[in-house]
Parts: C-alpha cells; structure tokens; sequence
C-alpha cells in the first residue's frame, strides 16, 4: 500500500549506516542507504525519496555540492532534506543550511531524535505524508487507516487514486499541472507520461461519484485542481 515515508540515507561511515537503517526501519520508514552522493543522485532520478539524509562530509562529490545540485532543479527543489553532521564540522552547519537543508543533525545522534526530526520536517514540508485526517466538501481521507468516504460511505480506491486524492486534499483550489502530479505518486515514475495521470484522475472521479466529478475541475491547458465546496 501506499503513504509508506521512503528515507534516502547518504552515508559514508558503515556503522552510522547501519544505525540508521535499524532506527529509521523500527519507526515504519522505508530506507534505502547509499554511500556517496553520486550514487545517490542516481537514486533520486529514479524514483524520489520522501525525504533525503545527507552526510555532510561524503568521499567525491560533498553533501553540500548535492544540496546546492538539488536545491537548483525543480524537480528535486523542494526536496526534504536533512543534513548530518560531525561535531568537528560544527563549522559547516550554517553551510548546510544555507544550501536549503530543512534541519541538520549533528553526530553522534539518537535515533528517537532523528525520526521526530524527520517527522517534523515531513509535517512542514509534505504534509500529505503527515497521516492526519482530510475532510473536504463530504470527502474523508485517513492516511493512518488507508480509508476514503464520501457523506460516510466507505469508497473502494486503487493505490495510485488513493494517493492522488491525497495530493489534491492537501493542495486544495490551487491548479496542479501533471508533472506535479506525477511527482506526488509515489515519488517521481520518470517512465509515466502525462496521459497517465488523466487515467487515475478518471478513475478517481468515477470512484468518488458525482462529488469527484464537481471536486476535481480540469484546469485546461495546466492540470487538475481540487475545488473546496462553498461551506
Ligand atoms: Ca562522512
């Protein structure tokens, strides 16, 4: 199922590899650790992380050169980013956030701290990834429950719909081109063409019934945009 928080870890040193890996898996995320930024620039093209950890100091390429690279593509601008440091970089930390990383942790750590960190950071950020309760013009989402209602009918959704409505209830009355939406499900599939993004909004409109159909405006020329109902 879907709403699963993917963390990238950068890491060079094994040990605090493995300690986040164990602490970040304990708290439901799903880590994928890599340990140098050129591999983790290969990473994020493939397919988007809900949020990035980056080592400041990492053999090749720094973590500051990848945050200044991502923080100047659209695609990855916005990008959830934490930087870690060691205490004998203490001075590179005004660097790190300088360079747009949302928070820095610095080494060594406890993991408890990290994850309310990064919840926090999500919370900011992507709130869609958040878990809490949407409830829009009739329409209830719960992330948490993985459920859909609509006047308190339970809706069916496949996951790809799930996670678009999801989208949309936390972008309310703003216009989302399809790249944007493409973006938002699950991570960035390069693969997906534009048309694809008309199908699920299809699917997620016939789902919802005559409310998806008022709800979901296409916005010609642009995307989609969900409309809150006048109160
Ligand atoms: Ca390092």
């Amino acid at each position: 199922m879907s709403s699963v928080v993917r963390v990238l870890v950068i890491e060079d040193e094994a040990p605090i590899q493995e300690l986040l890996r164990y602490s970040l898996e304990q708290a439901g995320f799903a880590v994928t650790v890599v340990t140098t930024a050129e591999q983790g620039l290969a990473e994020i093209r493939s397919e988007l992380p809900s949020v990035l950890l980056l080592d400041l100091m990492l053999p090749g390429m720094s973590g500051v050169a990848l945050a200044k690279q991502l923080r100047s593509d659209a695609r990855t601008r916005d990008l959830p980013l934490i930087m870690v440091t060691a205490r004998a970089e203490e001075t590179d930390r005004v660097g790190g956030l300088e360079t747009g990383a949302d928070d820095y942790v610095t080494k060594p750590f406890s993991p408890k701290e990290l994850v309310s960190r990064i919840r926090a950071v999500l919370r900011r950020r992507t709130p869609h990834l958040a878990g809490n309760p949407v409830d829009i013009g009739g329409v209830r989402l719960d992330p948490s429950a993985h459920t859909v209602t609509v006047a308190g009918q339970p809706v069916d959704l496949g996951p790809t719909e799930f996670e678009l409505l999801q989208y949309l209830m936390h972008h309310p009355n703003r216009a989302m081109t399809r790249e944007q939406l493409l973006n938002a499900l699950r991570g960035d599939h390069a693969a997906l063409m534009d048309r694809t993004v008309d199908v699920y909004v299809r699917r997620l409109r016939a789902a919802l019934g005559p409310t998806g159909e008022t709800m979901i405006e296409t916005v010609r020329g642009t995307g989609y945009k969900l409309t809150c109902p006048p109160q």
